[in-house]
C-alpha cells in the first residue's frame, strides 16, 4: 500500500493534537494517510498502554486513516540513532509516502524535538539506496518523502504555513478525545497532567481559531519547515 501522507509521533496523541484536521481534510479529499507512532506512551501519568493502544485505534477510525502502526520504541529513552533511524526507513519504505508530518521540532516534552529530529534524519537517510534493508525478507527500495513538515503542539511556535481546517474541527476534537485516559474528565480519579485540564483541552479548538483568525477563516493548524516552500503560482494561497 503507498501513502500519500504519513503522519508520524512520538507518543499516541501528538498526531491528533497537532495536525489530525489537517489528515481529515486530505483523507476527505481522497488522499491515502497513516499513522506510525514511535512508542506507546508507556511512561504516560494516566491510562496505560493497554488502554492507550485501544484509545489510538478508536482515534485512527474517526479520522479515517489506512494504517496505523506503533514501532514500539522506549517511551521517554528512545535515541536518534542507527538502529532508531533504521527501523523508521523500513516503514517509509514500505508505505513510500509523499508527505511526512512530524513533531514539533521544539517542545516541553523532550521526547518531540527528540521524535522531530529522528524522523527527519530518516527520512532523509531512507533515500539512500546504499542503505540496504529488509521488510518480511524481501529487500527494500529506497524513497525519500518529497516533503518533512513538523506540526506544532504544546508551545506557541510560529508557523511557516498554516492549512485551513474549517469543517473538520468537530472530527479533530473527536479524535482527541477518543483519547479518554488522557485529557479534561471531570469525573477521573487519576492524577491531574498539564494536559489533563480543561483549559488544555480548550486550547485545541482556541489554538486552531486563532490560527484561522490569522489567515480569515474559521479554523487552521500551524507547521513548520525545514527548507522554504515553494508553490507554483502565489494565486494559489488563500
Ligand atoms: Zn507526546
Amino acid at each position: 500500500m503507498k501513502l500519500d501522507i504519513l503522519a508520524i509521533g512520538a507518543h499516541p496523541d501528538d498526531v491528533e493534537l497537532s495536525c489530525s484536521g489537517t489528515i481529515a481534510k486530505e483523507v476527505h479529499n481522497g488522499k491515502k494517510v497513516g499513522i506510525l507512532d514511535l512508542t506507546r506512551g508507556e511512561l504516560g501519568t494516566r491510562g496505560t498502554p493497554e488502554i492507550r493502544d485501544q484509545e489510538a485505534k478508536n482515534a485512527a477510525k474517526i479520522l479515517g486513516v489506512a494504517t496505523r502502526e506503533n514501532l514500539g520504541f522506549r517511551d521517554g529513552f528512545f535515541l536518534n540513532d542507527e538502529k532508531h533511524q533504521l527501523e523508521i526507513i523500513k516503514i517509509l519504505r514500505k508505505y513510500r509516502p509523499e508527505i511526512v508530518l512530524c513533531n514539533a521540532i521544539d517542545d516541553r516534552h523532550i521526547d518531540h524535538g527528540k521524535g522531530s529530529k529522528l524522523t527527519s534524519d530518516a527520512c532523509f537517510l531512507s533515500g539512500l539506496r546504499k542503505i540496504e534493508t529488509t521488510y518480511n525478507g524481501a529487500s527494500q527500495e529506497a524513497w525519500r518523502p518529497k516533503h518533512v513538515y513538523h506540526y506544532i503542539q504544546w508551545k506557541n511556535l510560529t508557523p511557516d504555513f498554516v492549512v485551513d481546517i474549517s469543517g473538520h474541527m468537530d472530527q479533530k476534537m473527536k479524535s482527541v478525545e477518543a483519547y479518554e485516559s488522557q485529557f479534561y474528565d471531570a469525573g477521573s480519579k487519576e492524577p491531574s497532567t498539564p494536559i489533563s485540564s480543561k483549559n488544555f483541552l480548550d486550547s485545541i479548538q482556541y489554538r486552531a481559531a486563532d490560527l484561522g483568525r490569522i489567515i480569515g477563516v474559521q479554523y487552521a493548524e500551524g507547521f513548520t519547515v525545514e527548507r522554504s516552500v515553494a508553490v507554483d503560482s502565489i494565486f494559489n494561497l488563500i
